[in-house]
């Protein structure tokens, strides 16, 4: 039961905007073309034996999806007791909010507080394993801690900047978890033009967001644990409070992964992003039919994660939102701060502020017609209020 299965299914890696195929056995970023590159696999082999059916009794971490990951060999597979993570029927949500059912997806419960475990976990198993020797990273703060456990469990350094304003807790994280640690007076961007000249001066392997293939594998198992936790199914509606995006694309592409496999037919959910209203270029692009999104200026959320002034893989969620039927709205700090509250309340859950928001966002949903009040709704918490004390807003 607790045996680890070889991942048999890695074939190659493909360029996000122009198919390109590249080879996946050495360390890489971006593809030519400056985009996000994607990992393929043999799916139609794997569909006799990687069922829905043997995943059930494996191990309850994401490397229960082992065919579906990219790290070849056992002993290079980090574990923290990453993914599994519990999905909550939450009916007295769903009553506040007017909707037929809601589920949180409580990944607060993630090593390091937070979902970005889960793709960190992925991407610094695999960079171990194709001998990467030094891991950096700009970080809203939580990829900074989530990079340092799996970098310390690898027996790696890593080098996080930080915006200075980090909550604190976050940061002594980051430092007790052994990582060089760097604070910057700016925003994510600011940070990622550090890491960049450490990457050049010193060979640093570069973690970034979507700048490293498989951070998003990571995230993806997300989308397979929905479809387990559900019994086969799918939500009509996923909310997902987004950043950099990795985890709604991710998801979207293990759906797509899971009807190759048999797993799920063509059926979607609806994929809603949430952004904070001081740092949407998601929504704005939403709103104005741009296919990217450019760059937010003058960003600001007490909800870290979410202040993300742009993203490269701006397009990849533009194409989700349009595809899936879904879309993208904003939602305040004071709103979020709200709903935190009545989550807690109805719940037990002690939500980040962006869990908050992914609830907060369901009424301006509704209010334009985007879920329905039949609808069923997975609401992501991404994160450990935990991490936050200090941080909320008091208006
Ligand atoms: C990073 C982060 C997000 C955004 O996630 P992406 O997949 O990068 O869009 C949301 N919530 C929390 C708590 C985060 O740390």
């Amino acid at each position: 039961m607790n045996q680890i299965h070889p991942s048999r299914g890695a074939t190659h890696l493909e360029c996000s905007l122009t198919g390109e195929r590249i080879e996946s056995e050495r360390l890489v970023g971006l593809s030519p073309a400056g985009k996000p590159l994607l990992a393929r696999y043999d799916l139609a082999s794997l569909r006799a034996t990687f069922t829905r059916e043997v995943v059930a009794n494996r191990r309850a971490d994401l490397w229960r999806y082992s065919e579906v990951l990219p790290v070849r060999d056992p002993a290079a597979r980090i574990a923290l007791g990453e993914g599994w993570t519990p999905l909550l029927d939450a009916p007295r949500v769903a009553t506040r909010l007017g909707v037929r059912r809601v589920w949180i997806k409580e990944e607060g419960q993630n090593p390091t507080g937070s979902f970005k475990a889960r793709g960190l976990c992925v991407a610094v198993s695999r960079a171990l394993e194709l001998g990467a020797r030094e891991l950096a990273l700009p970080s809203a703060g939580n990829a900074g801690s989530a990079a340092a456990a799996y970098g310390a469990s690898a027996g790696l350094p890593v080098h996080v900047v930080v915006p200075s304003d980090t909550p604190a807790p976050i940061l002594e994280e980051i430092r007790a978890l052994g990582a060089d640690l760097q604070l910057l007076d700016g925003l994510i961007t600011d940070c990622a033009r550090v890491v960049r000249r450490g990457v050049e001066e010193h060979g640093w392997f570069d973690l970034s967001t979507l700048k490293e293939p498989y951070r998003i594998e990571g995230k993806k198992t997300m989308g397979y644990e929905l479809v387990e936790q559900l019994n086969g199914r799918l939500p009509d509606a996923i909310v997902y409070p987004t950043g950099g995006g990795t985890g709604l694309i991710g998801m979207w592409k293990a759906f797509d992964e899971m009807e190759a496999l048999d797993w799920i037919g063509p059926e979607r959910p609806k994929m809603f992003t949430v952004q904070a209203s001081g740092c949407a270029p998601i929504v704005r692009a939403w709103e104005t039919g741009r296919t990217d999104a450019g760059m937010w200026e003058g960003a600001q959320t007490y909800a870290s994660g979410l202040r993300v002034p742009s993203a490269v893989g701006d397009f990849l969620m533009l194409r989700v939102l349009r595809a899936s039927r879904g879309g993208a709205v904003a939602v305040s700090d004071g709103a979020m701060a709200e709903w935190v509250g009545h989550l807690g309340a109805d719940t037990g859950v002690f939500a980040a502020p962006e869990g908050g928001a992914a609830a907060a966002a369901v009424p301006l949903l509704l209010g334009r017609g985007m879920i329905s009040a039949d609808d069923e709704v997975v609401l992501f918490n991404t994160g450990s209020g935990l991490k936050y004390v200090g941080m909320v807003p008091l208006d």
